[in-house]
């Protein structure tokens, strides 16, 4: 992997170097496939690791995030960055650092933005997808929208993978643990041990 960590660390985002690793390796082998799909883009910390695997085997990941920041991340949330506030609107606008993200990494033609809300554009996707990442909304109803709206595109092999996923409530929110055990309980996917707060499921082949 030719990505610096170095260089990374100077973007906001809530991804460790293991996780984002393994992300890396998991989209090294789904984006053979088809192309890869991320809900939560933010400043684009995890595109730089699904992205520059989508490159090196020609292919895209397509980023979808509407830009406005999740509820937590609202001024006077727990999470607000006041870098991230448009003065002008008065509003949080992740878009530009996104944008230079991709740029830094000379990743343009190979992570494509999509603005928007996940479950909008889901009711028009009609693309088959190697890998979906959801990372957007914690909010239970969002997680399970991005859920039960995109995970149908996922080609047989493909990977669904949730971040956020904390079985022990002391250690983060519930709502992406709840949605995760739900796609478990399907038996659609072959389910990986957890890594760190990475929930991994590959799709089974279907029957013949
Ligand atoms: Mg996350």
């Amino acid at each position: 992997m030719k990505i610096s960590f170095a260089n990374v660390s100077s973007v906001k985002g809530f991804l460790d170097e293991e996780e984002a690793t393994r992300l890396y390796r998991i989209a090294i082998e789904a984006s053979k496939l088809a192309p890869c799909l991320e809900i939560g883009s933010y400043c684009g910390k995890s595109a730089i690791f699904l992205g520059t695997a989508c490159k090196e085997n020609n292919a895209v990941l397509f980023s979808i995030d509407h830009h406005t920041g999740s509820e937590e991340q609202q001024p006077g949330q727990e999470y607000f960055d006041p870098d991230l506030l448009d003065q002008e609107t008065g509003k949080i606008d992740t878009l530009r650092l996104f944008r230079k993200t991709i740029a830094d990494f000379d990743l343009g033609d190979s992570v494509i933005p999509i603005i928007g809300r996940s479950e909008i554009i889901g009711r028009a996707w009609n693309t088959p997808l190697s890998l979906i990442f959801i990372d957007g909304s914690h909010a239970y109803e969002s997680v399970l929208n991005d859920y039960q709206i995109w995970t149908k595109h996922i080609l047989s092999g493909g990977y669904l993978v949730f971040h956020d996923i904390f079985p022990d409530p002391s250690d983060g929110g519930q709502a992406p643990y709840l949605v995760y055990q739900k796609a478990v309980a399907s038996e659609l996917y072959d389910v990986q041990p957890l890594f760190k707060s990475l929930g991994v499921l590959k799709r089974k082949e279907k029957m013949k």
